[in-house]
């Protein structure tokens, strides 16, 4: 697979230098110089995941890797199901919680751990990302055990949930955390400031793992097949999908799956009030404001990182931005969401409320609507129990951990002491 960098055309790479790399120069991202429909959508719908996923990702990088090779890291990486659950007659969730880490980053981080692994990189790897909770998760299982990699996570210390530290800060051996006595501002500029420093980059092979790297949206792709697989011929007709968005990857992903000819109606792109593209949607300016905390604190962000790739998309398929549905919920509205689904007998979080809510706001009668949920309710334990006004489930994979020793080091907001870690390990 041939990509080019968004921002400087003159910049081309294959897939394997797009996973180390992750960036391209001027911080633009890589994106694919074509995207061709599969042929034989129908065989690819009666496959299994894995045998499936196989398939697509190899429409994409079979010119670098075996389909035996990519059937291997599939089979590696995508070993839970994503069920498609009936909620009201009309409307469905797929529910991406089923990983490790029980929230759809599971998908992406373990398939691009699995794609480093294989491409046998000489010399060691340091994966350095900072997290508010999810991706550090994600991340840190996905790389955990694996030769030649260390990973180091940065957190904020004290404003991630006491379960969620618990789910990554636990494991030790080649992952290390760290709390940064500062916010997840902080962490980002540390994570920056090291990507900064070339020597230190080169002496170590740094990357980033974060959400714009492609190998992460290819692997998110592969759920939207497994969803319209699980629906019938009727539900498959005029099918809307509503994703819960924050950096955006999981929409581009959705988007690119159908662009390879997945029969998806339409898209809504359901955002709290961080709502820097609903705004763009509805009046062509690009105006971020301040990020503020809401109840689904995985969306909170006012500059979506992987914006670039899907105008890219439109532009290369001639599709026009006014197809994509978009709609904005406050904190108050989530509340009711997730009791309105709660009473439906479907217990969810607040980020697949606000994508249930804006698809029963502009679904059609005629019309199937498919909500994607991102998280187990129990990750967000805390504002779930209080809005739903009483105990929620833990699932062994959470409870299993509540009592092993954190193992964290803390360290101040200064970055020689970040690079003297580095350097250690
Ligand atoms: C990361 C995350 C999102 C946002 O996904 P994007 O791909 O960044 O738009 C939504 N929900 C949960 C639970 C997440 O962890």
């Amino acid at each position: 697979m041939n990509l080019h960098n968004l921002r400087d055309k003159t910049e081309q790479v294959n897939f394997q230098k797009a996973v180390k790399q992750g960036l391209g120069r001027q911080q633009g991202l890589f994106f694919p110089d074509d995207i061709t429909p599969l042929a034989n959508l129908d065989a690819l719908l009666k496959m299994n995941l894995v045998d499936r996923s196989t398939e697509i990702l190899s429409h994409f990088i079979g010119g670098e890797l075996s389909k035996q090779d990519i059937h291997s890291i599939v089979s590696k990486a995508f070993t839970f199901k994503a069920p498609v659950k009936q909620v009201t007659h009309n409307i469905n969730a797929l529910e991406l919680f089923h990983g490790p880490t029980l929230a759809f980053k599971d998908f992406g981080a373990r398939f691009m751990a699995q794609c480093l692994a294989q491409f046998k990189v000489d010399g060691r790897i340091t994966i350095l990302t900072a997290t508010s909770g999810d991706t550090g998760a994600a991340v840190a299982h996905a790389f955990f055990k694996m030769d030649n990699i260390d990973v180091v996570i940065l957190f904020p210390k004290g404003k991630i949930s006491p379960l969620q530290e618990k789910l990554f800060c636990t494991l030790g051996g080649n992952i290390t955390t760290v709390a940064i006595e500062g916010d997840f501002d902080d962490c980002q500029a540390l994570v920056k400031q090291a990507f900064d420093d070339q020597a230190l980059k080169d002496e170590i092979g740094l990357n980033s793992a974060n959400s714009i790297n492609i190998s992460r949206l290819l692997a998110q792709m592969c759920y939207y097949f497994e969803a319209v697989a699980q629906l019938n011929e009727a539900q498959r007709k005029d099918l809307v999908i509503s994703v819960p968005s924050g950096n955006f990857g999981n929409l581009t992903a959705g988007l690119f799956a159908k662009a390879l000819g997945l029969p998806i109606k339409r898209f809504i792109a359901a955002t709290n009030e961080n709502d820097t593209v609903p705004r763009y949607l509805l009046t062509g300016e690009w105006t971020p404001t301040k990020t503020i905390a809401t109840l689904s604190n995985a969306m909170d962000v006012s500059e979506p990182n992987n914006w670039p790739r899907i105008e890219a998309l439109f532009k290369f398929k001639g599709w026009s931005l006014t197809d994509l549905g978009y709609g904005t919920l406050t904190d108050e509205d989530t509340k009711k969401a997730l009791l309105e689904l709660d009473n439906l007998g479907y217990l969810c979080e607040p980020h697949g409320a606000i994508a249930y809510h804006e698809l029963t706001k502009q679904l059609k009668n005629h019309e199937t609507g498919l909500f994607l949920c991102t998280a187990h309710p129990a990750k967000f334990k805390g504002s779930v129990e209080s809005i739903l006004k009483r105990d929620i489930y833990i699932p062994e994979e959470l409870a299993s951990r509540a009592d092993l020793p954190l193992l964290s080091k803390q360290i101040p907001v200064d970055f020689k002491q970040i690079k003297n870690l580095l350097l250690s390990l």
